[in-house]
């Protein structure tokens, strides 16, 4: 049943006094990189105890003002979003599944004991700031604007208890193409020391709070040489579960693969969900089962287990080449990207970029 919580969010168009002169976005868009430039708008709605959600704008990007008492600065009420508009072959803009992102939104702000936006303003936010922003999609071959929505709890009060005052703020960033023909295999590191996510906790929730975790370990990662960290379960510090912010998946010599199970400590990625349905349409034998550390280094070394990927949407499929931890170290297959990984990251690429058939509805073409 709809009820009042459910119905859309107004969000209003508001002038835009200064965009950024078109030779310096010209400039900038040559080479984006990703997450270091932004576009000219942003879409704001708050939230309030008595009013629910209210004074949805479209207006300039700019600095939010926030009192120092804001309860996100200090008990982390915060959660987030992170999704690609993308150029399809024929210039049209498109979102790759934003429905699962306004879904998992909701989730996440569950667990956080946050309001619900509805689904539908999610979206509507994300398609109104990405048609409004349309001149800041990066001319790169392989660009694309990455959404960035957002929740935090802005009430100025220090007591702990859910706050009563929050705000969804969308803002975009041009992202160039992460890897221009295909991605090097990285080299991972088993976090021996840290866990990223325990039983019961905020595993599952896109919360601030985790990456925050996260940062020591992948500092470690990178102190070490190696290029990203990977997490093992809290309770037994055995069981392989997920990078800092990639989920991973296992490839066999007989044709099957594995991924980790979902079950609250893994954030359940769009990207490692529609790699689940592809895999199978290619044939695979595709299990959610736990795999630890010790089975992955023997199957590596008996050549069983033939290649390792990491997936998410800011850099799609990359290749694990290599894996390191205080036990030392192994390398997967070649070392360099496996058939099974390039081939699923071109089925998924070909259907965002709208070159291949759409059969599962993913694609949502703006405009
Ligand atoms: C966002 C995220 C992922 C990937 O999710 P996608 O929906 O595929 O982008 C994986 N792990 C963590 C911890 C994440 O935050």
């Amino acid at each position: 049943m709809a009820t009042l919580a459910d119905a859309p969010i107004e969000i209003k168009t508001l002038p835009l006094p200064m965009a950024l002169p078109a030779e310096m976005r010209e400039k900038v868009l040559a080479d984006p990189g990703f997450g270091k430039v932004f576009t000219d708008r942003m879409i704001s709605i708050d939230w309030s105890e008595d009013k629910g959600w209210h004074g949805g704008v479209l207006g300039p990007r700019q600095p939010i003002a926030l009192d120092p008492a804001a309860a996100v600065l200090h008990y982390a009420q915060e959660i987030f979003e992170g999704l690609k508009a993308y150029r399809l072959a024929d210039g049209t803009m498109a979102l790759f599944r934003p429905e699962e992102n306004a879904r998992r939104f909701n989730a996440s702000a569950a667990r956080l004991a946050m309001p619900a936006l509805p689904e539908e303003t999610f979206v509507e936010a994300v398609r109104m700031l990405t048609l409004a922003d349309a001149d800041w999609f990066p001319k790169v071959d392989g660009g694309s604007l990455y959404l960035r929505p957002f929740m935090f709890a802005s009430e100025a009060f220090l007591g702990v208890r859910p706050a009563k005052r929050y705000k969804f703020l969308v803002i975009a960033s041009p992202a160039g193409n992460y890897f221009k023909s295909g991605a090097p295999a990285v080299s991972i590191w088993v976090s021996s020391d840290y866990t990223r996510a325990a039983p019961g906790g905020t595993g599952a929730a896109k919360c601030g709070g985790n990456y925050a975790a996260s940062l020591v370990p992948q500092a470690e990662a990178i102190e070490r040489g190696h290029d990203q960290v990977v997490f093992l379960d809290a309770a037994e510090h055995k069981w392989i579960e997920e990078l800092g912010g990639m989920n991973l998946f296992f490839v066999f010599d007989d044709g099957s693969m594995i991924t980790p199970p979902l079950g609250g400590t893994i954030l359940p990625g769009i990207t490692r969900d529609s790699l689940l349905t592809l895999a199978r349409e290619e044939g695979l034998t595709v299990r959610e089962e736990r795999y630890s550390l010790d089975q992955w280094r023997s199957d590596a070394e008996s050549g069983r287990l033939v290649e390792t990927f990491a997936c998410g949407t800011a850099a799609v499929v990359t290749p694990v080449g290599r894996v390191a931890g205080h036990d030392g170290e192994f390398t997967i297959g070649s070392g360099g990207p496996g058939q099974m990984t390039s081939r699923l990251r071109e089925r998924l690429v070909a259907i965002q970029r709208g070159t291949a058939e759409d059969k599962h509805g993913w694609v949502m073409r703006l405009g």
